[in-house]
C-alpha cells in the first residue's frame, strides 16, 4: 500500500533573514543552550504570481495572438504561485505512486495509488482546460493561452503534466476516426478530472494515455512486436484483440491508451480501454512500476495486453502516421515543459541571491554571479520566444489549415526546439542548482528535482538524436519546409550584424549536403540558435536581444553559461527576468 502522508508535513513557515535574537546562555542548561544564529540565509520562495512576475512570459502572450486570456492567467499565476500549490508537487514526489496488481482476495486490479497532491494537481490541470483550451475553444490565440498556462503549471510539478499532456495531444488522431470521437471526445474534453476506478462510460472525465515504446525499439517503432487480430470486421472504429507488451506506458491510470500493434496489413494505431465496453476488466495488465530517476509522481510502468481489446484508430498499416499527430504536440509540449523547468530554476536562484550575501554583499551584487543568472535569464528568454511562437503556429495550423507558411514552420520547427530546448535545460538546471549551493542539493529543495526532469525531458517523445534526424527527414521529405525557416529568420534581417553573418553560416550549411546525417547536430544547433536570435530581435528589449547574439552567435559552439562579454548589460536582464 502506498506510504501514509506524514502527519508532521505541513506548509513551511516563510523564512527569515534576521539574526535571532538569543536568550541569556548562562539561564539553560547546557542541552537546552542555542548554539548559533540562523540569518543570511535564504527562504522558501512562494506566495508570488508566476505570470505577473514574468514580463517576457505577458509579452508573448500578447504578442502570439492571446491578449484575450491576460486575466485569466493572472488568477492562475497567482493560485500556482500560492505556497500552498507549490508544496503540492513536493509533496505529490515525495509519496511515490504505488502498484497493487492484485486485491487482497486474489483478483487482478491493476490499480495505481497516488498520494492525494498528484490528485490535486491533475484536478486543477483539468479544471484550468490543460488538456483541453484550443479543442473546446478554438479561436486565435487558444493553443499559445493554453502554452502559457501550461508553462506556469508545469513549473510546480511535472509529472501529472505528463498524463495532461497526452490527454491533450490524443485529440487530433481520435478525429480520424469519427466512431471515436462520437464516443470518447466529450468525455476526454470535460474539464472533470475523475480518477476513480470505473469503466470510462460511467465517469465524469477521462484521461489518455499512450503506448509505443517496446522493449527491443523504442525510437524505432516498426521494430514492434506487438499484434493485433481484427474481434470481427476489420476497419477503423472496428474492435481488434491485442496481444503483447509495453516496455513503457506511462500513467497506467488513464482510461483509455493510444497503442501501436502490428496486423497483417502493418503497424496500426489501436485505441485500448482499461475497462471492456461489457464493463468487465481489460486484460492490459500493470507488470510493474518503473524505477525512475524523475518524474516520480507520475507512475510509469510495464505492461502486457493479454488478448485486450482496442478500437483501430485510422487505417490499418498507417499506424505511425496517426499517432504521429499525437507525438508533435507532446513534443511541443516537452519544449514547453523544459522551458518552464528553466524558468523555476532561475527564479529560484535569482530569489537566493537576493538574500544571500557573501564577502559582504548579496550574491545578486557579485558581477560573476550577476553574468551567470543574466545568461541563464536569457537562454529562458530564447527558449520562451521559440516555444510561444510555435504556438502561435499551432493556432494558424488549426484554424487556417491553407496556412502554408505556419504549417511549414510548426513541422520543423518543433523538432528543432524539442531538440535544443530540452538539451539545453539539463545544464541550465544544475546551473541554477549550483547557484544556490549546498541546500539547493538537498530533496527538500525543488532543484534536484528540476534537474531530473530536465534529464527526462530530453529522452521521452524523441530523443536528441530523433529529434535531428527528424528535421533532416522534414528537410528532405518537404524542402519547402527549409524555405518557411529561411523567410521566417530573414524577418529579424539586418537588425544585428553577428545575426546576419550566422544566417549566411546557416545558408552555407544547407549548400553542402554531404555527410548531413554525421553533421546533424550542429546544423540543428545553429537552426535553433538562430530562429531564437531571430524572435529575439524582433520582440525582446535590445539589451536581451543583442546580449543573446553577442553571446550565443558571436561565440558559436563555445558557450557555457557564465560567459557572457562585457558590453552586456547583465543588470537589466536580470531585473527584467523576475519582477515581485
Ligand atoms: C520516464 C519515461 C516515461 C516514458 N513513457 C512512455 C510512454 O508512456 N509511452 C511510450 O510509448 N514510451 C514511453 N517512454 C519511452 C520513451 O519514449 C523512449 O525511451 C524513447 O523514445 C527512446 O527509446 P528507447 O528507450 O528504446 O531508446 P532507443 O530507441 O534504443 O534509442 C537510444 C538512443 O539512440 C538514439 N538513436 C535512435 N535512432 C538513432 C539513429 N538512427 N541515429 C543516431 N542515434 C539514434 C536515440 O536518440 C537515443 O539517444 C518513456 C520513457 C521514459 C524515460
Amino acid at each position: 500500500m502506498m506510504n501514509p502522508p506524514n502527519p508532521t508535513l505541513t506548509t513551511p513557515a516563510s523564512g527569515s533573514n534576521q539574526p535571532v535574537a538569543y536568550p541569556c546562555a548562562s539561564a539553560q542548561s547546557p542541552a537546552q543552550a542555542e548554539t548559533h544564529p540562523v540569518f543570511n540565509v535564504s527562504s522558501e520562495l512562494g506566495d508570488i504570481n508566476l505570470f505577473d512576475s514574468d514580463p517576457a512570459l505577458q509579452e508573448a502572450v500578447q504578442r502570439e495572438g492571446a491578449g484575450w486570456a491576460i486575466d485569466d492567467l493572472k488568477q492562475f499565476g497567482a493560485l500556482t504561485g500560492s505556497r500552498d500549490y507549490l508544496y503540492l508537487g513536493y509533496l505529490a514526489n515525495k509519496y511515490k505512486p504505488e502498484l497493487d496488481t492484485h486485491d487482497r482476495f486474489g483478483h487482478r486490479v491493476d490499480v495505481v495509488h497516488y498520494h492525494p497532491a498528484y490528485h490535486e494537481l491533475m484536478r486543477s490541470a483539468f479544471a484550468n482546460q490543460l488538456h483541453s483550451l484550443p479543442w473546446v475553444n478554438p479561436v486565435a490565440g487558444a493553443h499559445v493561452a493554453r502554452a502559457a498556462k501550461f508553462l506556469i503549471q508545469a513549473q510546480v510539478e511535472a509529472g501529472h503534466i505528463c498524463p495532461t499532456t497526452m490527454t491533450f495531444a490524443c485529440i487530433p488522431s481520435i478525429r480520424s476516426t469519427p466512431k471515436l470521437v462520437a464516443l470518447w471526445q466529450d468525455k476526454i474534453l470535460s474539464p472533470q478530472y475523475d480518477p476513480r476506478n470505473l469503466p470510462a462510460s460511467q465517469k465524469n472525465g477521462l484521461t489518455v494515455g499512450m503506448g509505443m515504446t517496446e522493449k527491443q525499439g523504442g525510437s524505432d517503432v516498426r521494430a514492434n512486436t506487438t499484434v493485433a487480430v481484427p474481434v470481427h470486421q476489420r476497419g477503423p472504429g472496428e474492435g481488434y484483440e491485442i496481444t503483447g507488451h509495453k516496455w513503457f506506458l506511462s500513467a497506467p491510470m488513464c482510461d483509455l491508451f493510444l497503442v501501436l500493434a502490428k496486423t497483417d496489413a502493418g503497424v496500426s494505431c489501436f485505441l485500448v480501454p482499461r475497462w471492456r465496453p461489457d464493463g468487465s476488466k481489460n486484460s492490459l495488465q500493470v507488470i510493474r512500476l518503473k524505477n525512475k530517476m524523475g518524474n516520480v509522481s507520475n507512475a510509469s510502468s510495464e505492461v502486457e495486453f493479454r488478448g485486450a481489446f482496442g478500437w483501430l484508430v485510422g487505417e490499418e498499416s498507417r499506424g505511425v502516421a496517426t499517432i504521429i499527430e499525437m507525438v508533435s504536440l507532446t513534443r511541443f509540449d516537452c519544449m514547453t515543459g523544459s522551458t518552464a523547468i528553466m524558468r523555476m530554476g532561475l527564479i529560484q536562484a535569482i530569489h537566493h541571491c537576493q538574500q544571500r550575501a557573501v564577502f559582504g554583499k548579496k550574491l545578486i551584487a557579485q558581477p560573476l554571479m550577476q553574468n551567470l543568472l543574466a545568461d541563464l535569464a536569457l537562454e529562458y528568454e530564447g527558449a520562451l520566444a521559440l516555444t510561444m511562437r510555435m504556438a502561435r503556429a499551432l493556432d494558424q495550423k488549426q484554424l487556417d489549415t491553407d496556412n502554408q507558411h505556419e504549417n511549414l514552420l510548426a513541422r520543423i520547427a518543433t523538432a528543432i526546439g524539442k531538440y535544443w530546448i530540452c538539451k539545453r535545460t539539463p545544464n541550465h538546471s544544475y546551473e541554477a542548482m549550483e547557484v544556490i549551493g549546498g541546500s539547493g542539493v538537498m530533496e527538500d529543495s525543488p532543484m534536484p528535482r528540476l534537474y531530473r526532469e530536465a534529464v527526462i525531458n530530453t529522452i521521452w517523445e524523441g530523443s536528441g538524436n530523433v529529434q535531428c534526424l527528424d528535421v533532416l527527414r522534414a528537410m528532405t521529405k518537404t524542402p519547402a519546409t527549409v524555405e518557411a525557416y529561411f523567410k521566417e529568420v530573414s524577418l529579424a534581417l539586418g537588425k544585428h550584424a553577428l545575426f546576419d553573418q550566422a544566417v549566411e553560416r546557416l545558408q552555407a550549411e544547407f549548400q553542402n549536403r554531404e555527410n548531413l546525417e554525421f553533421r546533424a547536430r550542429n546544423v540543428v544547433d545553429q537552426l535553433a540558435v538562430v530562429l531564437q536570435a531571430a524572435l529575439l530581435l524582433q520582440h525582446a528589449p535590445d539589451y536581451v536581444a543583442t546580449a543573446f547574439c553577442l553571446s550565443r552567435l558571436g561565440q558559436q559552439g563555445m558557450h557555457n553559461y557564465g560567459s557572457l562579454p562585457v558590453e552586456v548589460d547583465a543588470t537589466a536582464i536580470i531585473q527584467r527576468t523576475y519582477q515581485v
